[in-house]
């Protein structure tokens, strides 16, 4: 399972202070106000194949409900379409094209060489183009990482703790352990100085162990961009489409069947526990700003401090509207957004129409501005309204306390946060605007 990615030159940060508008690899967001025409696209050459069978995996099951072949393959044609429409589509400085899956790299360095290949035969004058590469790391050897470094992939780098949190979810298709292979990656990745980040699912497991989690890959494994990401799947995922739940389903917020481990619970047994995630982020919160502000960027704080600064969001998930991350399988075949890869959601084909067509129709508008229409008024009144903005609607799996449809899964925890880290966040929001004022690069953190 891979998640969302950020490459070195957009790791600037608010609590650096310079805030352009952060281009998360996975899904740019919102308007940017320079860039009239950006929107990003996930691609999965390789369709949802993969060489583990990581439990929570919310990508793998693609392989049956769109009828994939055994070795799904983009091919040439279907690769030279989509490359040379996403350029042609976008009028920004900088393309950034994110490789996933399933997992990518098996379908070998070759393949890729191609990409890089048509990627320059398509490049503009005065455009730059970007590889992101989003990898569970058990391929990566000495070939891999010296093309990698060669032709400046940013890797995003699945890893979810330690060996027994990692290995708690993320293993072979017979049950074997992956962290050694994964720590095996992250030797070879700063032997070649290949920049990674990592891409870390909280789970319902890993949840309970913040710290433990946070100080391993910031102290151990040096990494200073992570991506959180809250595990949130729908019981019903493999078959059902988000917001084709069935309302008799669906359960009030607080209840048991708002959590997991229940047998009739919304979300599967591996899912986070909504208040166990207030936790997590209040314990990592605190530990970041208390030592590693300025210097360890993670994704959920960076977006938080900047949008009470009254910036726009740095993800989508946080963002008002959402809607301009797309994504492609590997026969072509354009969806509204990675985690709507479901027919329902399937806009059209890239051999078929120029994906700026897609990406900015009216039926992608209204699955963009669906994520502010559709709040309930329990959203609308919240106070944390600006921060969160109900966050994906994919997790919008539960009934607010008077029974309205449309609540995120995750809404107990994210108020828990912004109740405990808001006078923080706005602290630090006065300070990093005074020191905007006065224009100096460097935040000095008081300790
Ligand atoms: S549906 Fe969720 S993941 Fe997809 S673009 Fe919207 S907020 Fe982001
Ligand atoms: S914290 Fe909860 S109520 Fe507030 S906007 Fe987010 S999901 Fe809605």
């Amino acid at each position: 399972m891979t998640q969302q990615n950020q490459r070195p030159n957009a790791m600037r940060h608010s609590t650096r202070l310079d805030l352009v508008p952060l281009k998360t690899a996975y899904k740019d967001v919102g308007d940017t106000p320079s860039y009239e025409r950006r929107f990003h696209v996930m691609a999965k050459p390789g369709g949802a194949k993969c060489n583990i069978d990581c439990q929570y995996c919310f990508y793998l099951h693609k392989e049956d409900l769109l009828h994939q072949p055994k070795q799904p393959q983009m091919d040439d044609e279907t690769l030279e379409a989509f490359i040379k429409s996403y350029i042609e589509s976008q009028d920004g400085d900088e393309i950034v094209f994110s490789w996933q899956g399933g997992e990518p790299t098996l379908l070998g360095i070759d393949y890729y060489r191609k990409v890089v290949e048509l990627q320059k035969k398509y490049q503009p004058d005065g455009v730059r183009i970007e590889n992101d590469l989003q990898t569970n790391g058990i391929l990566l050897n000495d070939e891999w990482c010296q093309f990698l470094a060669e032709n400046h992939f940013l890797v995003g780098l699945s890893i979810d703790g330690p060996a027994e949190m990692h290995d708690r979810y993320r293993v072979t298709r017979s049950g074997k352990p992956t962290f050694h292979l994964v720590m095996r990656a992250v030797e070879k990745l700063k032997h070649y100085q290949v920049p990674f980040n990592a891409l870390v699912v909280v789970n319902r497991h890993n949840v309970k162990q913040p710290l433990e989690l946070y100080r391993f890959l910031t102290q151990e494994l040096g990494v200073t961009y992570i991506q959180f990401n809250p595990c949130v799947e729908a019981n019903d995922f493999k078959t059902t489409a988000p917001q084709f739940w069935h309302e008799s389903m669906i359960p009030v917020v607080g209840s048991e069947l708002a959590k997991p481990g229940h047998p009739m619970s919304v979300v599967t047994d591996w899912s986070v526990d909504a208040d166990d995630w207030g936790e997590f982020l209040k314990a990592v919160f605190e530990e970041w700003v208390n030592n590693d502000l300025g210097r360890v960027l993670v994704n959920l704080f960076e977006t938080a401090v900047a949008q009470v600064m009254g910036k726009p969001a740095q993800l989508c998930i946080t963002a008002e509207f959402c809607g301009k991350g797309l994504a492609i399988e590997h026969n072509g075949d354009v969806f509204s957004c990675d985690h709507y890869v479901y027919p329902e959601y399937k806009l059209a084909n890239v051999k078929d129409k120029p994906l700026n067509e897609m990406a900015f129709s009216i039926r992608q508008q209204a699955f963009g501005m669906g994520k502010h229409d559709s709040l309930p008024k329990y959203c609308q009144e919240c106070p944390y309204l600006n921060l969160c903005w109900g966050e994906c609607p994919k997790n919008r799996l539960i009934k607010t306390p008077d029974g309205e449809e449309g609540l995120n899964y995750l809404c107990p925890g994210i108020k828990a946060f912004f109740d405990y880290a808001l006078p923080m966040l706005t602290g630090l929001s006065v300070l990093l605007k005074r020191q905007e004022a006065s224009s100096s690069q460097e935040l000095q953190i008081p300790r």
